[in-house]
Parts: C-alpha cells; structure tokens; sequence
C-alpha cells in the first residue's frame, strides 16, 4: 500500500462518518448516485424525479407515499460546497414551460438533496415523532466509470489496444491519418502533442455519435474544468523501438499516468465511493436502432460500468471503498416511452439481459439488482393504426419540428438472445427488422396541483432504490 492509498483510505473514513450521519443533525442520509453514458437521460431522469418527489400524484409505486407517510419532502441547500448544484429549477422550467424543450445535458458532477419528513410505520408508527431522510442525489457521466478500466492499464498496453480496436473505423481515419509520420522516439513537441489529442478528442466524439459507446479516456468527451490541461493533452500513440526521455512517446506515457492519479482516481474517491444506491440508465433503443454493432458496443460499456461496482475489482478501488458497498442498482432502459406499452416487457428483458451477463461475470456481493425499462418524461401517448390490413401499436407525439406525428418504432424481438448473438457476431445490420427512433419534444404539459410531470415507473424505480430507506 502506497502513500496515496493510505491518504486515501483516511478520506474515505472520514468520508464515512460525513455521509453516514450527517454531523451536526444526524439526520440518516442515503446517496444516489444517477449515471449513464451521454444523452442517456440523467438531466432528465433526475429532473423528474424530484418533481415528481415533491409533488407525488403520480407515484402510487412508492409504497411510502401508498401508505400515507410521507408526510412532506423539501430541496435543501447542497451539502457538498465543492459540488456544484444540480440546476434542477432551470432543468423543470425548461421542460415545462410554455414551449417545453429538452434541458442542457450533463457536462459534469452535479448533486441535489431532497429531504423527506417521514411518519414511521407499524402499529407504534404513530406514537414516534416524524423523521427526517436526506437523498443526496449524485449526477455524474458514465464515461467516467468507463475510466476504471484505465487504472490497471499501462500506456503501451492501452495505446497497442485502442490502435487496434479502431483500425477499421470510418470515423477514426482522421486520427490515423494524422498519426502517419510521427514518430514517438522524436523530442516531444507540444503542438504536436496538443494536436493528436485534439484529433482523438474528435474522433471520441465521433464514435460516440456513430453509437460506439468505448470511448475512453471519458474527460476527452465531457472534460469538466479540465479542457485543455495537460492531463488530457494525450492520445495512443505506437510505440517506438526506443523511446528517450523527453520523446514524444515518453511524454505520452507520463501524462496517461497523470490522468489515471489525478483526474480518474479523484473522482472515484470524492464521489464514487461515497454512493450508496445506483441507478444507471442506457439508451437501449437508441443502440438498438444504431445496429448490431452499436448493441455490442453498449454491451461491453455496460459491463465495463458495472464493473465498478464489483468488489474486489481493483486493489486500488477496495483499498478506497473499505467496507462500503452499493446495496442496490438498477439498470434502467430510458426513453420507453418511444415504445407502445405491450413491448416494454421485451426491452426490460433486453436490459435484464445485458445486466445478467456482467452479473454472471462476478456477483454484486449481495447488492440488489434489478433491470427496468422507464421514461422519466412522456412524451408521447399511445395510439393503434390500421395499415395495410394489420394493426400496429404505435406511440404518437411532437416532432421536434412541431409537428405531430403517430409512430412505428419496429417490433422488438420476444427473446432478447436474437438481438444479443447478432450483436456479438458483428452483424453489420440487423437481419430481419429495421428498428427505428424519433426524436420527440416533450408534450405541453397541464399539471394539476400535487402531480409530477407524467412518467413511465418512475416510482417504481425510485421505490426500488430508496423505498426501504423510506
Ligand atoms: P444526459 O446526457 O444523460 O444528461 O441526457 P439527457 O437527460 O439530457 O437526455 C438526452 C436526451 O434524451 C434528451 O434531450 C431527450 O431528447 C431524450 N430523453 C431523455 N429522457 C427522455 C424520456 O423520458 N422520454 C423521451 N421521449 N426522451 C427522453
């Protein structure tokens, strides 16, 4: 155990008493953690949710709520000074207001309390005094989780396997045309180096554009307050037969280094390790309509997310964890509201069995998991078209145009194998079915007093994450 590890592990402690009991009240705090690759939904997700957390009309799900005893919930001050606040006001009045519209994804961490004011259960429920819950909600991009499968890696191994997996991208040949005549043994240049990163910041985004979802490193996608430092002024280079001090190759290596102890290893310690509950949410059908590779693509990120969650996946990571664990995520399908209602079951199953196959890689150790496909907004309504001679179970809703429109996304496969074996075979299409995705705005909404905007299980993930802390 290194230096850093035992400072580590000393944060941590003390991290624990702070979030455990929340000094000077000791009022019981439980932390969500919401993430998800970019545009996956969390902004939205997160926005809902306390919505529909402050006014529960629309969330029988929540058994608290069923039961009557929540008495009342409130937005606190953010507890976290360093954290930013998440803008949840700006976010609802951008989906709500007269000509509603998406709200400004997440860029980087952000984090909110809601708290609850609750009247116990039971037969003596009554006879006790309300109590008080802080959620902590902890709004972060998945890329960087993804970042953990930098930790283990070293520059030479890392830059050999990214040259190979994206050889034979359209999207990448910018970057591979810009590597052409570099040569890592010469003295470092520095706008040379800034230039290479800059190329494989673009063909990051790029990929992700296209659908790929492993795109590492995560802070050249969402760089946060670190645009332009050094730290992610690097890109995969191959390695030279011999590279000197000072070389380009050498510089390469010593700032992926840099990245790995000061940008990933940060982050995982002032958030990550203090989460209690996760939910991480996938925009399944926008893979699914990307194709089969962009479904594989998404597998293999999903794993490598969830992999964070395992314990005992990196020395360094149990080392900061101590005995602290997630005790319960939830792999969310997101935007199910693309779908009429008799296909949910189908994309739930999609998921479940994305989840399964990182589950069945290693165990949770006991946390609980469950897989569910949701909208945290509707946007559309559902609606049956005749077309010739069949009936098709459409959903209908505002084309970002303005205009309205019914839809037809395609019909999902019963068993979730179909999709999965033609994605890991490489499929370049998918064989029988063209699946499709709209972009819809958010509906107008009229809300009545004490209701949410509407949503699909909502409360029952939110029941699922925190209903037995309520
Ligand atoms: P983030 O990058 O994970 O914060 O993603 P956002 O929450 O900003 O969502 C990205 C986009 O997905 C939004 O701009 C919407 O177009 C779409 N979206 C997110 N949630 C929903 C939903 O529940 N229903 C629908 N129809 N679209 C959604």
């Amino acid at each position: 155990m290194g230096i850093t590890d035992i400072a580590d592990d000393l944060v941590r402690g003390l991290g624990g008493i702070g979030t455990g009991l929340a000094a000077p009240f000791s009022d019981p705090v439980v932390r969500l953690g919401v993430t998800g690759l970019s545009r996956a939904g969390k902004t939205v997700f997160i926005t809902s949710l306390v919505a529909n957390l402050l006014d529960r009309g629309r969330m029988p799900g929540l058994r608290a709520e069923a039961e009557g005893r929540v008495l009342s919930t409130f937005l606190q001050p953010q507890p976290d000074d360093t954290i930013p606040r998440f803008d949840y006001e700006a976010h609802l009045a951008a989906l709500t207001g007269s000509e509603p519209r998406w709200p400004e994804s997440t860029r980087a961490v952000s984090e909110l309390r809601l708290s609850f004011r609750l009247r116990e259960g039971g037969m003596f429920g009554p006879l006790r005094g309300p109590r008080t819950l802080h959620l902590d909600i902890v709004d972060y991009p998945g890329e960087w989780l993804l970042d953990l499968a930098l930790m283990d890696r070293d520059y030479a191994g890392w830059a050999e396997e990214v040259l190979e997996r994206i050889a034979g991208r359209a999207e990448a040949a910018g970057y591979l045309a810009a590597l052409k005549g570099i040569d890592g043994a010469e003295p470092l240049d520095e706008p040379c180096a800034k230039a290479l990163s800059e190329r494989f910041a673009a063909y990051l985004n790029a990929a992700r554009a296209a659908g790929y979802s492993d795109c590492t490193p995560g802070r050249f996608l969402l760089p946060g307050e670190l645009a332009g430092s050094p730290a992610l002024t690097f890109a995969p280079i191959p390695k030279p037969g011999a590279a000197p001090r000072g070389s380009l190759w050498r510089e390469m290596e010593r700032r992926f280094e840099a990245y790995k102890t000061k940008v990933v290893k940060p982050f995982f310690r002032d958030h990550f390790a203090k989460i209690d509950r996760q939910i991480v949410l996938v925009d399944l059908l926008g893979a699914i309509h990307s194709g089969p590779r962009a479904v594989e693509d998404m597998r293999r990120a999903m794993a490598g997310i969830l992999d964070a969650f395992r314990p005992g996946r990196s020395g360094w990571l149990t080392g900061l964890l101590g005995m602290r664990r997630v005790d319960r995520i939830l792999f969310a399908a997101t935007k199910a509201d693309h779908l009429h209602h008799s296909q949910h079951a189908k994309l739930t199953q999609i998921a479940a069995a994305l989840m399964r196959e990182a589950k069945d890689r290693a165990d949770f150790a006991g946390a609980g998991t469950a897989a569910m496909s949701i909208a945290a907004l509707r946007a559309t309504v559902e609606e049956t078209v005749r077309h010739n001679g069949d009936t098709l179970d459409c959903v209908r809703g505002r084309l970002m145009s303005g205009k309205e429109a019914a839809f037809y996304p395609g019909d999902l496969p019963d068993t979730p194998g179909q999709l999965l074996a033609a994605a890991r075979e490489g499929a370049a299409e998918w064989l029988d079915a063209d699946y499709e995705v709209m972009n819809f705005a958010p509906a107008r909404l009229s809300l009545k007093p004490g209701e949410g905007p509407p949503h699909i299980r909502l409360d029952r993930a939110a029941e699922f994450l925190i209903g037995d802390k309520l």
